[in-house]
């Protein structure tokens, strides 16, 4: 089995969100499955500097894009593990401070054309590498035209005749919609242009792309898997997901737990495990000190809460319960980067509660960690949530979430009111501010009880959350795309 990732981002060289994590731990995983693995991903500025000295792969391209023709050049590394990754370079592309877009000015113009050619340059680094996959496993709408790409055009080449597309949708809301006008500029046939292909109400949809012209579309949860068949969830794709039938799956997605261990993580003051906590307490002191909340309030539970600021992430409910949250003794540390207005709310709620709350803004992959261990209990009160990470790597720390149930966090969270033997965490089920409120209240009387949060700390640790199960799932996906496409019967979970 011979897959080629081609993916927008992938950790540890550029990272914006949940992707990057997924793009850079599964492949591990299929590589010791025995898979033939490699990486396809454009070379930004953030990599150039991650990685200076890159090997040559092939003599380079050119690719069209409407009237432009673009020369480009491929490079080559390796991933720590050995899992040789390609870099598309094109500095008028990808040389630039951010992924897709700055904080305040949003999206790139020229993102319709970044990720064209992006997509057009994924057969060019498998001539030049020699290599033919088998699957080309395609993530989010940035990759979304290699599937009608490969339909169209690259699958009646002989080297291709053999491979098969899957799709995997992160998050169903950034599909990459762009007018009309771009149509042309895919060189994809006239028959593409239709509400059965790349039109959505009149316009270019990439994602939509990837959705209809690939083999076999997944998504990140069985949950989320559902919910984006329908109305509320599937942002005006719901029909054509349904469309899809036996051929869409949710697979939750799994976490490095090589790069997310308390036991030994190195960006923690102290490690801990299950059955010794107390490297957790100096983790709390740490953060508490380097969050600025009075030290007489140190002893109080500790939450936090990362994340994209988006309006997305449950944002508008937290700032709704704030108030009456901050007359309990908790202390709040944020750490998010995103959305400006986003950012300006969560400043002033600092301001209105002086060393009780923080928020630490921009990338910080050690406080990241920070959070996950420091804190008592983690806040994902998420609107929706394709798979959601955090609250796996919490439940590995011994943080006991509060989330939503909704997405991933309901496959992965299982709530202690109702499975007082088995819980891991707090649920709320109907997206309110009283809900969520309420739980975390039910989780802070809780926590008075030490013994029993212990109970559950110790439980939520136990919790597998690798890879091993979800790449089998990756794999049988893999397997059935090749073997024709017969009927599905096997359930995935
Ligand atoms: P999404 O993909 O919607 O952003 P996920 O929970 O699936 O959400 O994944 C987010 C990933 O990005 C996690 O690994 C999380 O720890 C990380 N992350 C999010 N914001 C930050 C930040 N400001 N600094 C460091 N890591 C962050």
């Amino acid at each position: 089995m011979q897959i080629l990732f081609c993916t927008s981002e992938a950790s540890p060289f550029a990272k914006t969100g949940g992707l990057a994590d997924v793009a850079g731990s599964l492949p591990e995983a299929l590589h010791k499955l025995g898979c033939d693995v490699r990486i396809f991903m454009p070379l930004y500025r953030c990599v150039r500097e991650m990685l200076p000295v890159l090997d040559p792969l092939g003599h380079g391209a050119t690719i069209t894009i409407g009237p432009h023709d673009y020369h480009v050049h491929l490079w080559q590394s390796r991933t720590a593990s050995g899992i040789p990754v390609y870099f598309l370079e094109k500095d008028e592309f990808y040389d630039r401070s951010y992924l897709y877009g700055s904080p305040l000015r949003g999206d790139y113009e020229d993102n319709a054309e970044r990720f064209i050619a992006f997509s057009l340059s994924v057969r060019h680094v498998c001539e030049a590498a020699g290599w033919f996959p088998t699957i080309f496993h395609l993530h989010d709408w940035q990759t979304g035209l290699v599937a009608p790409y490969f339909k169209m055009n690259w699958r009646y080449d002989p080297a291709f005749a053999r491979s098969g597309t899957v799709f995997t949708i992160h998050n169903i809301a950034y599909q990459g919609v762009f007018p009309a006008g771009f149509f042309p500029l895919l060189t994809l046939p006239p028959n593409v242009w239709s509400f059965q292909g790349i039109e959505f109400w009149g316009q270019c949809n990439f994602l939509k792309a990837g959705i209809v012209y690939s083999d076999f579309v997944t998504t990140v949860s069985p949950r989320y898997a559902d919910e984006i068949t329908t109305g509320d969830f599937g942002f005006g794709l719901e029909g054509v997901l349904k469309e899809r039938g036996k051929n869409l799956s949710g697979i939750l997605n799994g976490i490095d737990t090589k790069l997310w261990d308390p036991g030994t993580d190195s960006y923690l003051p102290g490690n801990y495990d299950a059955d010794d906590l107390a490297g957790k307490k100096a983790c709390k002191l740490a953060l508490c000190k380097q969050a600025g909340f009075e030290e007489s309030t140190c002893d109080f539970p500790l939450l936090g809460m990362i994340g994209r600021l988006a309006a997305q992430k449950g944002f508008d409910l937290l700032e709704q319960i704030l108030p009456d949250l901050m007359k309990l003794p908790v202390n709040l540390m944020i750490l998010g980067t995103g959305d400006a207005s986003i950012e300006k709310t969560i400043r002033s709620m600092e301001k209105l509660f002086p060393n009780r709350i923080k928020l630490s803004s921009g990338h910080d992959e050690q406080m990241a960690h920070m959070i996950e261990a420091g804190s008592d209990i983690f806040l994902m009160p998420s609107r929706y949530e394709p798979c959601g990470l955090n609250q796996m790597y919490s439940l590995r720390y011994g943080t006991i979430p509060v989330v939503h149930a909704t997405g991933g966090l309901d496959n992965s969270v299982k709530d202690v009111l109702l499975h007082p033997d088995s819980g891991t965490g707090f649920k709320f089920y109907k997206y309110e501010p009283e809900a969520f409120l309420e739980k975390i209240k039910s989780a802070l009387e809780l926590f008075s009880d030490s013994r029993k949060w212990k109970q559950i700390q110790r439980r939520a640790m136990a919790q597998d959350f690798s890879w091993s199960m979800s790449a089998k799932h990756y794999l049988w996906v893999y397997e059935r795309v090749l073997s024709g496409k017969r009927g599905l019967d096997v359930e995935l979970r």
